[in-house]
């Protein structure tokens, strides 16, 4: 068990979460590494040990510390990364460069060129002037990069719109216009500075449902027998792209399988079918591989009960170290660490300390009663929570802390005031 109570104690992988927090103070990200590895494991049991050319792609942004692409590297990993900042974090820690993915609608000249020297794997292009760049950047170097098209399947996903990328109106992907992909794919196979291995898609985020997934493939599917028709060429790389759901409060999550049986299958039989090799697979989960490893911890401060309206309880955190409420509506659930097994006597709403009356972590949550000094636990933050905090109102990004089996180590130190106003300078 990740998560358990132990003496009215909230314990998550082996460890008593209110005695982290007093030993590295709140607000604090614990991260468990024996989830996130049970996830790893899980994705070799169902689709990379069960199929042949197979490769998983750690999406970077989820969760991008370099102890974590350290995790990715020794479990034998990709990663794929979005910005020069991710690839540097790979790149410090000696990341193995032809295991490196590198998505983004507009990556930057500089980035590409940081990405280019490094010998990255794969250069998934999301535009058409990027192929330009590209050569550009390969013929001033003399080298040569493997590239992907990322395309828009014009598929729409049951999910909040922000995190809805596979549909036409999008500014990810080309869209598959025939006057528009197939001169792309013409310009990339004849071209001397890239390989072109492919195509890629990435249709959503938190998806409890197959379906999107599986339209997309028959778009893409459809999409590779008319490029061997009428350009004779064999695709040889296809990225079917992340999304896959996790459990924030009630959802039903499902298992790597019900999305990866069906698809290879589907893949399978249609190489048979077009008399063509299978090409290699590649997904990018992001979020299912973290999310639910990991927990925030706060330290209870003010309470405000505004009679027959609402009962405030605040923490030492908020929007700052996790925006997702916030930006999308994003629902969590929590417990009082040090009164994990009592019974809810009231309602409340747990709200950050940030000067925005959206700074509202969990509304309406049933708690027994909350007291100053208590630790507040939210559960499935270890997803697009440490990557998307900010320095608003000047509060510092907390720590985090790697928990495996009752052990714990400090990954990232809590940043200081110092650190805050290290790039700043005061005009003489
Ligand atoms: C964000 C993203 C992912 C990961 O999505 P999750 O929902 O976190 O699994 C994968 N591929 C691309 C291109 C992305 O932008």
């Amino acid at each position: 068990m990740i998560k358990e109570v132990k003496n009215g104690v909230l314990y998550f992988d082996g460890c008593n979460t209110v005695e982290l927090a007093k030993e590295y103070g709140t607000p604090l990200y614990l991260m468990s590494e024996s989830d996130i590895v049970g996830q790893f494991t899980q994705l070799k049991d169902c689709f990379l040990s069960k199929y042949t050319n197979t490769r998983v792609a750690y999406a970077a942004k989820a969760f991008s510390p370099m102890a974590m692409f350290a995790i990715c590297q020794r479990e034998g990993m990709c990663i794929d990364v979005v910005s020069g900042g991710e690839l540097y974090t790979a790149m410090k820690i000696g990341f193995p460069a032809e295991r490196i993915e590198f998505n983004g609608n507009n990556k930057l000249p500089c980035e590409l060129e940081a990405a280019i020297d490094y010998g990255i794997g794969r250069i998934i292009i999301d535009g058409l002037q990027e192929l330009a760049l590209i050569e550009r950047i390969c013929r001033e170097k003399g080298k040569k990069v493997q590239v992907l098209y990322r395309v828009t399947p014009g598929v729409k996903s049951d999910s909040h719109d922000y995190i809805v990328t596979g549909k036409k109106d999008s500014k990810f992907g080309i869209p598959l216009d025939e006057d528009v992909i197939f001169p792309a794919v013409e310009a990339a196979i004849a071209s001397d500075y890239v390989d072109f291995l492919g195509f890629h898609f990435h249709v959503g985020s938190q998806l409890h449902d197959n379906g999107s997934h599986l339209q997309a493939l028959d778009i893409i599917l459809n999409l590779v027998k008319q490029v061997k028709e009428h350009l004779g060429y064999d695709v040889t790389e296809l990225n079917l792209g992340g999304g896959f759901g996790v459990v924030y409060t009630d959802e039903n999550r499902k298992p790597y399988s019900y999305f990866m049986t069906p698809m290879m299958e589907k893949i399978e039989g249609f190489f048979t079918d077009l008399g063509v090799v299978r090409p290699a697979i590649v997904i990018e989960p992001g979020r299912s591989i973290v999310a639910e490893a990991g927990i925030s911890l706060y330290t209870i401060g003010s309470i405000k009960d505004i009679r027959g309206v609402r009962k405030y309880v605040s923490v030492d955190g908020g929007m700052t170290d996790n925006i997702r409420p916030a930006l999308y509506q994003a629902q969590y659930r929590g417990v009082i660490a040090n009164k994990a097994d009592a019974e809810p006597t009231e309602t409340v709403t747990i709200c950050g300390k940030c000067c925005e009356s959206g700074d509202v972590l969990i509304r309406d949550i049933g708690l027994p009663e909350a007291e100053a000094g208590d630790t507040f636990a939210i559960f499935s933050t270890g997803a697009y929570g440490l990557t998307m905090a900010s320095n608003y109102n000047k509060n510092p990004i907390p720590a985090v802390v790697l928990l495996k089996e009752g052990s714990h180590k400090l990954i990232v130190r809590r940043q200081s005031y110092e650190d805050m106003l290290a790039c700043e300078v005061l005009p003489e």
